[in-house]
């Protein structure tokens, strides 16, 4: 096992990371930006590095910074947590170079999957069921109104780099794919410096489900299960449930096996997602996720498995601690990721926290890096916390988190709480009769 890690994050997946090591014995290194001084998780670690100004490109991106504080800490291992560097093959790359073990896959599946053209090909090789459209890039708008065509419109253009729900365009005709194609490549080029697109069938009413799994590079691998995360706006995740509620015990093990088998099969090693959407009874693969995701507490409640444990685990070479038979589900888990923003515009909301309570008691887990005077900076992702619930089964879930939100106090900024609290009282909500679609329909519906 490590004797010391260096965890290239911040916020409450930095004190996840941070909590894990210090249960197994690990001396914990963090690094920080100049805005990041004060940070909960700067304040926890054993020894801290600054790596840089505010900006996350000079700082939590920043590879020869994070190099130079392994160096300096004598760090053994790196734990990327999830965003910034989780999914950079380059930095993973450099530091199998300097024999500093990453904390996550091989770059090479790292890369594989990290181009959704590529991971795509892989899957269907594999045998995992796809989104049907084209065979990889598309390079004209010629070629993408024939894809529209042979597929049916509508049809959604992607980012063979993306991530974090941008660079996709919906097209319903050939003049609409003309604007498409274009707008697309363009932003794919701004936002990834890589304009590779392809096109997938739009689906209507799709669940956003997925599917948790770990392995450890020697053929072993299991799933934790599934989740479903159809709540999101702008195509990010903000509600979670574990396991997914509209799939039965017996679909579920369906497709956790298909994806474990690919585990075993690629000889994948660490935790990752596959992503599918769900219509109609059909599963469609949408991509990989080669990292923790921000929800991994939810898979983590309902199974009692520890899933930043085992990755440090198989990190350091040891084998799988658990095999299939031995994954049993407990209840029902939801969480809410609580963003400093405005509850309905989501426009950000950094500033000053006056007065923190986070809810507690049974069956709820809080984890968060904020604290009553702590000042929110504006210049990174404005998640906050999340909280966590856990019932016998998914009523009494949403009772405990109803109870739950309506004793978190959060003051001086403003929170997507109050979001979650209309929610709780929706009956589409309380039903799970849901799609990815329906909180855009829902906030469009308030704001107008
Ligand atoms: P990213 O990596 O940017 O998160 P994904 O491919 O995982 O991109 O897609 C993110 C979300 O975009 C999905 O959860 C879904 O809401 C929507 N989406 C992606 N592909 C399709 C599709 N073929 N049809 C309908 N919605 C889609």
């Amino acid at each position: 096992m490590f004797s010391k890690i260096l965890i290239a994050n911040r916020g409450e997946i930095a004190l996840r990371i941070l909590r894990a090591c210090k249960e197994m014995g690990i001396q914990t290194v963090a690094v920080h930006s100049t805005a990041d001084a004060d940070a909960m998780h700067v304040k926890l670690a054993d020894e801290s590095v600054c790596i840089g100004p505010n900006s996350a490109t000079d700082s939590y991106l920043n590879i020869p910074s994070i190099l130079a504080a392994c160096e300096i800490t004598g760090a053994d291992a790196v734990h990327p947590g999830y965003g910034f560097l989780s999914e950079n093959s380059r930095f993973a790359q450099i530091l199998e170079e300097h024999k500093i073990t990453f904390i996550g896959p091989s770059s090479a599946h790292i890369e594989i999957m990290g181009d959704k053209i590529a991971a795509k090909k892989t899957a269907i090789k594999l045998g995992i069921p796809c989104v049907p459209g084209s065979k990889g890039e598309i390079t004209s708008a010629k070629d993408a109104k024939a894809i529209g065509k042979e597929f049916g419109y509508p049809v959604i253009v992607k980012a063979a780099s993306g991530g974090g729900g941008r660079g996709m365009k919906v097209a319903n005709s050939d003049a609409e794919m003309e604007i498409a194609y274009s707008t697309a490549r363009s932003e794919a080029k701004a936002a990834f410096g890589d304009d590779t697109i392809y096109i997938e069938k739009y689906l209507g009413k799709p669940r956003h489900i997925e599917v948790q799994v770990i392995g450890d590079g020697k053929g072993n691998g299991v799933h934790l299960g599934t989740r479903d995360c159809s709540l999101q706006r702008r195509h990010q995740k903000v509600w979670e449930e574990a396991l997914a509620p509209s799939l039965s015990l017996k679909a579920n093990e369906k497709i956790g096996e298909i994806c474990a088998s690919a585990v075993r099969d690629l000889k994948y090693s660490g935790a990752g997602t596959f992503e599918f959407l769900y219509e109609d009874g059909e599963f469609y693969f949408i991509e990989m996720n080669t990292r923790l995701q921000v929800e991994h507490p939810v898979t983590e409640r309902i199974t009692n498995f520890d899933i930043v444990y085992e990755q440090l685990r198989v990190a350091s070479g040891e084998t799988l601690s658990i095999t299939q038979d031995e994954v049993s589900y407990w209840g029902h888990a939801i969480e809410v990721r609580i963003n400093a923003e405005d509850p309905l515009t989501f426009a950000p909301s950094p500033g000053t926290i006056t007065r923190y309570h986070p809810a507690g008691g049974v069956g709820v887990r809080v984890d968060s890096a904020i604290y009553q005077g702590y000042k929110i900076p504006p210049y990174y992702d404005s998640l906050i916390g999340k909280l966590i619930v856990h019932g016998r089964n998914r009523d009494e879930c949403l009772q405990r988190l109803r109870r739950s939100l309506n004793e978190f106090v959060i003051d001086g900024v403003k929170t997507t709480l109050p979001l979650f609290q209309r929610l709780i009282e929706e009956p589409d909500v309380l039903s799970g009769n849901y799609d990815i679609h329906w909180l855009e329909n829902y906030l469009k519906n308030i704001n107008d």
